[in-house]
Parts: structure tokens; C-alpha cells; sequence
């Protein structure tokens, strides 16, 4: 039998893809015991599928594969995936930063009605169907799997990327695409925790600052800013502002944290509550800007270590804490291979971006976070599994 249509993987774009296209010649085989793990887990097993607003400002979210993707985002948008949820049975809700989730919390949900509407097309889902090797005879693509050999028109490459590879996404189709000719940009786990040279901070674990300012890079081109929550772990920092920021910061990379974005003059503020206060100057910085005593304490013993010429009558530059506190410099030691997502991947130059086909290999066609596409944090990588699955199913 020669399929339609043959999707390689079975996770979030795969089972999109099937999802979406009725046909009952079609097949989707899947490396692992089990269906759309990453999906699982994804948003901490609640999901965030997408955000809300408008899909104009998604763009920005992908890098400098923003503006190339961005007609199959616009054709295919967040509020199109909302309503075939919503359609489907599923209500969605918007969180406080305009996250969208089920309203049930539970991503099982989703993977649910992905298999669900993918069997009611007709399509076989195969489990445990590790694809090993593609070849090309004509116009028939052949499919070979450890036991058995497909032949497809049309193949689907859904096989993400290289992260968490337990969840069956282990990078290994990007050297089978390889041996096609198929160009893959470097691969990189980010969306990932930053370990700092001397890192500070470790024994406040737990501690976070809702709304830290993350910057790297000094020329407009390589500037790059976050503004979002931070968290300190006992060995990196992580938190969406960190997590959005480790696309842009290999190790060696300089970046430094504000961690009071809304204080106008802290310099101004500091001098004045030390001028009317005799308490320990920890306290007086916790009380002033509302930071964690503790974190208040560490930044006061650091302004001291690193004492200066305009020390103050304690021996404490006042500039020096603010310093510390509005531009916390540090240089990444390691960017850890546990990131979210995977930077690198299918080369958008392979590939036509209104449908996800390789130029030079007619009939296969790339989704999701194989390809060299990676969002930041907020729904936005979800986004682009469903928006290219659909690119290619239309
Ligand atoms: C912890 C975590 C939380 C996340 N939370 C969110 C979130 O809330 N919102 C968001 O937008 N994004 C989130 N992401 C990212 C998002 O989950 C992924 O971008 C998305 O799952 C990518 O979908 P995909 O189908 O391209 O790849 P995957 O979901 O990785 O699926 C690829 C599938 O292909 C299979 N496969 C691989 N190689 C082969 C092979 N050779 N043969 C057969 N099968 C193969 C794998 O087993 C896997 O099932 C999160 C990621 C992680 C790790």
C-alpha cells in the first residue's frame, strides 16, 4: 500500500498535523511507547497553547525567524487554534499575562482531542515505530522503521527538536535529514537556566522577583531585553526573563539583571532612607525597594567586597548597592542543555514557508520545532506547531 500521507512523530505538530487533514490512506508513526509526551508536560501539564492579543506582535517572539514565519502565523493564527479548541469542546482562558490555557488545566485534554479527531480522520497511529532512515524512489517516498519499510507520497517530518530527549524527542531525525543534503542550523537547547561565574545567590533558592529586567549585548543589533519574572535556584537562575534571555546568552556571554525596573532614581531613594534611618543598611535596602531582607543582606555584603573610592560613612558605597541592584552583572558559565526548546533545526532556507515543503525534495514537508523556529516562553512555541501543521495540511 502506498499512504497519502505519512507523519514522522507524534507529538504536539504531528498530531496537529492529523488532526486537521481527513484521509484514511495516511499513517503516523511515533519513536516512542507513547503519544505526545512533551504536549504533556508542556506549561507544567496545564498547557499554555498559545497567548492572547494580536498575532501581529507574536512576530517579535521567534527571533530572526519571525519575520520568515510570519505569513503562516498570520494565515494560521492564535485565535484560529482557540476557536477549534473551543469548538472541540475545550473552553480556553487567559491568564493574567494573557496565557491561554484550558480552562481544565489539563494538557491531557488537549492530547485528548488531538488523537481523538486524528482517528476520527482516518488516520493509523503506530506507537513504538522508530523511524530509522528515509529514502527517495521517484515520486514514492520509502519510510523505514526497525521492522518495516512504508511508502508515502507525501511525508511529514514532526520530530521536534532536541530537549528533554526521554520524551522521545532526541534529535536523532536531523541526522537522517542530513544525509539527504538537508541543511540543519547548529542545534541549541535554550529557553534554559543560567549558571553565572561566582553565582551569589545560591543559598536564597526559591527566591523570585516578579518583574526583573534581563539585558545582553551592547549595539543596538545584538541588545536584547527581557522584562519578566526571576528566579533564583541553588546552583542558576531561571524565571521567563532568564529562560527568554539564554537564546542570546552561550557561555562567555555577559548579561546583567535590574531588579527594581520601576525605581526612578534608586540612588536618590537609597541616600535619603539611609539619611533618616539608623537601622543596618540590609534592612534599609529591603524596606526601600521591597527586596527580600535576606537578598538585601547579600547585595550589601557584596557592595562591601567591592568597595570603592566613593565609599560612604560605613564603608559601603551606596552607588556600589545600587549598582548591584539595578545592574547585576555576570558572565554565563553554562547555559544547561535542559532547556525547553530547541534553537536550531530545519534551515528555513530548505524549506517554502506557506507550506513547509523542502524545495528540494518535493513531497516532504517540516512542522514544528524541527525546524530552526524557537519562540520564548508564552504559548508561542505551541503556536508555531499548530501554525506550520496547518501551513502543511491546507
Ligand atoms: C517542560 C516543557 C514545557 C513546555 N511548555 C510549553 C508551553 O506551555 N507552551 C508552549 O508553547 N510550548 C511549551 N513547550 C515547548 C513545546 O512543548 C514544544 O515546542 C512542542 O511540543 C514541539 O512540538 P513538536 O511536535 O514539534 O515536537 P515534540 O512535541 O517534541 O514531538 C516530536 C515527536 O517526534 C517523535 N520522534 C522523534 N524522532 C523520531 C523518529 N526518528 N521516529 C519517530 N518518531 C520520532 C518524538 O518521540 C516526539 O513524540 C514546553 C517544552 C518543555 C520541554
Amino acid at each position: 500500500m502506498i499512504y497519502d500521507y505519512i507523519v514522522i512523530g507524534g507529538g504536539a505538530s504531528g498530531l496537529m498535523f492529523a488532526s486537521q487533514l481527513k484521509n484514511n490512506k495516511s499513517l503516523l508513526l511515533e519513536g516512542s511507547p507513547s503519544f505526545g509526551t512533551k504536549l504533556l508536560i508542556s506549561g507544567g501539564g496545564h498547557c499554555n497553547i498559545t497567548h492572547g492579543g494580536s498575532i501581529k506582535d507574536f512576530v517579535d517572539c521567534y527571533g530572526e525567524a519571525g519575520r520568515r514565519i510570519r505569513t503562516c502565523l498570520y494565515k494560521h493564527s492564535n485565535l484560529e487554534l482557540i476557536k477549534l479548541l473551543e469548538d472541540n469542546g475545550i473552553a480556553t482562558y487567559a491568564n493574567e499575562e494573557n496565557k491561554i490555557f484550558p480552562v481544565s488545566m489539563r494538557a491531557r485534554d488537549i492530547l485528548d482531542l488531538l488523537i481523538s479527531r486524528a482517528k476520527a480522520n482516518g488516520w493509523s497511529l503506530h506507537a513504538n515505530a522508530k523511524v530509522k532512515a528515509i529514502t527517495e524512489q521517484g515520486e514514492t517516498i520509502l519510510v523505514h522503521t526497525e521492522d518495516e519499510t512504508y511508502e508515502a507520497r507525501r511525508v511529514v517530518i514532526a520530530t521536534g527538536g532536541i530537549t528533554y530527549p526521554k520524551t522521545g524527542s532526541d534529535g536523532s531525525m536531523f541526522e537522517i535529514l542530513k544525509s539527504l543534503g538537508i541543511e540543519v542550523t547548529e542545534l541549541h537547547s535554550v529557553l534554559a537556566p543560567l549558571t553565572p561565574e561566582g553565582y551569589p545567590y545560591g543559598e536564597l533558592a526559591g527566591i523570585a522577583f516578579p518583574d526583573a529586567v534581563v539585558t545582553t549585548g551592547t549595539t543596538k543589533k545584538d541588545r536584547h531585553t527581557f522584562r519578566d519574572a526571576l528566579l533564583f535556584t541553588h546552583k542558576d537562575l531561571s524565571g521567563p526573563a532568564i529562560l527568554n534571555i539564554s537564546r542570546y546568552t552561550p557561555e562567555g556571554t555577559e548579561f546583567s539583571i535590574n531588579y527594581i525596573p520601576d525605581v526612578e532614581d534608586p540612588f536618590k531613594e537609597l541616600v535619603a532612607a539611609v539619611a533618616s534611618s539608623h537601622a543596618n543598611y540590609a534592612n534599609i535596602v529591603a524596606d526601600t525597594f521591597g527586596v527580600p531582607k535576606r537578598f538585601a543582606e547579600i547585595i550589601v555584603s557584596r557592595a562591601q567586597g567591592t568597595r570603592k573610592a566613593t565609599a560612604s560613612r560605613d564603608g559601603i558605597s551606596l552607588k556600589c548597592i545600587v549598582e548591584l541592584l539595578t545592574n547585576d552583572r555576570f558572565i554565563v558559565k553554562e547555559r544547561g542543555d535542559n532547556g525547553m526548546v530547541t534553537m536550531g533545526g530545519v534551515s528555513l532556507k530548505e524549506i517554502s514557508t506557506s507550506t513547509m515543503e523542502l524545495k528540494n525534495h518535493p513531497g516532504i514537508y517540516v512542522i514544528g520545532e524541527a525546524l530552526d523556529v524557537d519562540g520564548i516562553t508564552g504559548g508561542y512555541n505551541l503556536q508555531f506547531a499548530y501554525s506550520s501543521a496547518m501551513a502543511a495540511s491546507s
